[in-house]
């Protein structure tokens, strides 16, 4: 029998969770969120899932704000669940971004975002034994810090499901029924669910989703890899999030006095197919990154290993996600392209678009820049460090 909802959201990740609560929290009650895998079984369960603010673009700025709170306030909201850590973040950029710092902090501070310039000797208080050779400009923002990806999807979707949404996992979407233009129902292999909204949140299968819809996203897939390691015993303990534009590296604690750390742009994109890649961390990343790591903070010298992985970056031409209406496809939505920035715009982005879908516009945040079909006519977002980097 073919069931019917208000809507069907192809996606259990961070965007699609947020999505679902937040339809459903404006009326949307009857709706149906599709993961073929486990909830946050994409990028989101890989995800270093830290949570800055310095943006250099307007609406990704009131975003990440909307996400903070959203995670400030998320045990209110979600029934206790505690999955966001407010340690700090502290921002290493190299000398020559001095004029972009300066600009991005001028724009993020009149947006009403808690951030100011330390020196690197503060930033050696933060963190004893920092190298800060070759250190120019450091940013600090108090209450950014890091989120478990996993419990926060867990905490979302059973919120959504209070409400009345439908969860079914290990059900993948298997096409879009689209009759004249409009969309009016998934396929699944259990059979047909007729709905007059579906959002296409499937991250980086978003373009084999669009495609049942005879739609083509410019989207490029890039395998992205992190590294746990085990600080030696009397090392001082790692206390704030950090992104190290001076080495192109970010870290952060991880569980029980544990670091996780990456690598970041500028580098090359390593293009992969999502159902057949390598999950496994390379030596000469992990070799490289406890390099980096041990350079900047020489204590970590003899860090043990204790895990490594890789999973997935959805870019879009310009780095930012494709929010709003499928162009040409009558209730077919996009929030796709997260471009490995976008755990913490995640839930920003599933409550913009929830609104669109129920209310005509977005009231929390203008997300029109951010339209799926501004690369036709040419009107990128414009960031300043290039990469996921803002
Ligand atoms: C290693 C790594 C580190 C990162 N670090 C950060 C960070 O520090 N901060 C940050 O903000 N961002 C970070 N990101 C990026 C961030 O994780 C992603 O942008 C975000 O998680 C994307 O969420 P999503 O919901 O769009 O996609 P996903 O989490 O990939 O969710 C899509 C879901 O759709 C499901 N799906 C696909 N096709 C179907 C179908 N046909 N039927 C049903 N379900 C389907 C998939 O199984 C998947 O679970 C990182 C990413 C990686 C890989």
């Amino acid at each position: 029998m073919t069931k019917t909802a208000d809507a069907v959201i192809i996606g259990g990740g961070i965007v699609g969770a947020s999505a679902l609560y937040h339809l459903a929290a404006l009326g949307l009650r009857n709706s149906v969120l599709l993961e073929k895998d486990g909830l946050a079984s994409g990028s989101t369960g890989d995800s270093a899932a830290m949570v800055r603010q310095h943006y250099s673009n307007e609406v990704s700025i009131r975003l990440v704000k909307e996400s903070l709170r959203f995670f400030q306030t998320f045990a209110d909201e979600f029934d206790g669940a505690e999955v966001f850590n407010p340690l700090g973040w502290i921002f290493l950029c190299e000398p020559e971004a001095r004029e972009a710092f300066d600009q991005n902090m001028a724009q993020l501070k009149s947006l009403g975002v808690r951030t100011w310039e330390i020196s690197p000797e503060d930033a050696s208080e933060e963190m004893p034994g920092l190298n800060t050779d070759g250190l120019g400009p450091v940013a600090f923002e108090p209450e950014s810090g890091y989120a478990d990806p996993r419990r926060s999807v867990d905490a979302i979707v059973r919120k959504a499901a209070s409400l009345g949404a439908e969860i079914r996992t290990h059900t993948p979407a298997t096409g879009l029924i689209v009759e004249g233009g409009r969309v009016s129902g998934v396929r699944t292999a259990r059979g047909d669910i007729s709905a007059p909204v579906v959002v296409n949140a499937a991250g980086p299968w978003a373009e084999v989703v669009a495609g049942w819809a005879g739609l083509s996203l410019p989207l490029e897939i890039s395998r992205e890899q992190d590294v746990v390691v085990r600080p030696p015993a009397g090392a001082p303990p790692l206390r704030r999030v950090v992104s190290n534009m001076v080495d192109r590296t970010y870290f952060r604690p991880e569980g029980e006095g544990l670091i996780l750390a990456g690598v970041g742009h500028p580098k090359e994109n390593e293009p992969a197919d999502p159902d057949e890649y390598r999950r496994e961390a390379d030596d000469g990343f992990v070799e490289d990154t406890v390099r980096l790591l041990e350079h900047r903070l020489p204590r970590l010298a003899g860090a043990d290993v204790v895990s490594s992985w890789a999973g997935l970056y959805t870019i879009t031409p310009d780095w930012n996600m494709m929010v709003g209406a499928a162009p040409g496809i009558d209730g077919l939505y996009l929030a796709v392209g997260g471009s490995g920035h976008s755990f913490k715009l995640g839930p920003a982005i599933g409550k913009c678009l929830a609104e669109i879908i129920a209310e005509g516009r977005a009231a929390t945040v203008d997300v029109t820049p951010l339209r799926p079909d501004r690369f036709d006519d040419d009107a990128p977002m414009r960031s300043t460090y290039g990469g996921n980097r803002a």
